[in-house]
Formats: structure tokens, sequence, C-alpha cells
């Protein structure tokens, strides 16, 4: 079977319109209002002639209580069923309570993860992925998911650690 990465992170980071970018096509539900995309939604999508299966996550309800833990529970089953993780993080906002709870969960998978600073849609915005260095997780991969900058980076980077 083809490996699989998984996309987490909070609602409204960017990860579905990332995965539209990854596919080439607009198929991801990309909702202004966070927690429009069911739980899991798996697509085969290729890289350099390389295929393998990227998994779009979301489905938990904003309002929900313990929003933090429900994110962090999605995420979680979508790691554990992959072979590496895309961990999404808005760099125009910073790094939230959401975000800290999904990376410590995600350290006790053991799955090798790559941190996305996403919403980096031009220069302007390398500083605020650079900031992102503090979760501790390795180099931030700067990308704008809306214009596809670093998303070429980014998928080299993911599909060398399958
Ligand atoms: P998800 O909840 O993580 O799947 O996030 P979505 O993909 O649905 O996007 C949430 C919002 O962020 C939408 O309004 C998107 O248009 C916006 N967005 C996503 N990626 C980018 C980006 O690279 N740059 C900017 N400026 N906005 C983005
Ligand atoms: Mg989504």
């Amino acid at each position: 079977p083809d490996p699989v990465v998984a996309i987490v992170g909070r609602p409204n980071v960017g990860k579905s319109t990332l995965v539209n970018r990854i596919l080439g096509r607009r198929e991801a539900v990309v909702e202004d209002n966070p927690g429009v995309t069911r739980d899991r939604v798996s697509y085969k999508a290729e890289w350099n002639g390389r295929p393998f299966t990227v998994v779009d996550t979301g489905g938990w309800e904003s309002s929900a209580k313990g929003m933090a833990q429900r994110v962090a529970g999605q995420a979680e089953i979508a790691a554990e069923l992959a072979d590496a993780v895309v961990l999404v993080v808005d760099a125009l906002v910073g790094i939230t309570a959401s975000d800290e709870g999904i990376v410590r969960m995600l350290r006790r998978t053991k799955k090798p993860v790559i941190l996305a600073a996403n919403k980096v849609d031009d220069e302007r915005g390398e500083l605020d992925a650079a900031a992102l260095w503090s979760l501790g997780l390795g180099e931030p991969h700067p990308v704008s998911g809306m214009h596809g900058r670093g998303v070429a980076d980014l998928l080299d980077i993911t599909l060398e650690t399958l």
C-alpha cells in the first residue's frame, strides 16, 4: 500500500487548503468556519512520480467543550494510522494552547513530524515562521497553501521521511 501522510492541526490553520494544493485540485472542503471537514478524508496523491495517500483531518465542532483535547484526539487517530505527519500551524496567529496539545500528543506517537508554518504568503511572514522553532519540532517550513509558496519543498522533505 502507498505510504500515508496525515495533515493535522487545529481548526482554521489551512489544512484543507494545503491538501487541495497537494492534490492540485479543489476537493478538500475549505471553510472560513472551523470544523467543516468530516473526521478524516483520504486522497490519492503523487509527488515526483511517487504515489502516497494524504489524509485531511477535522470534524470537531469549535463550540465543543475542551476543544484543544478534541482536536488532539482527532489528530491522534490520524497520526497513528499514518507513516508521517505534517503538523500545520498558522504562522500569522502563532502558537496556541491547541497547537501545544497536538505537539504533546504527536511526541507520544513517535511518528515523524514535519512542521508546516502556514499562511506565509510572502517573505514578510518568514519571521513568524521562525517563531515556531519554539515548538521543539525542528525547522518550521514556511508555506502558503493558498498561493502554493513553499509547498514543493514541504513535499520533498515529507516524502524523504517515508
Ligand atoms: P482547516 O480548518 O485547517 O482545514 O483550514 P481551511 O483550509 O479550511 O482554511 C481556513 C481559512 O484559512 C480559510 O479562510 C482559508 O482561505 C485560509 N487560508 C488557508 N491557507 C491559507 C494561506 O496559505 N494563506 C492565507 N492568507 N490564508 C489561508
Ligand atoms: Mg479543513
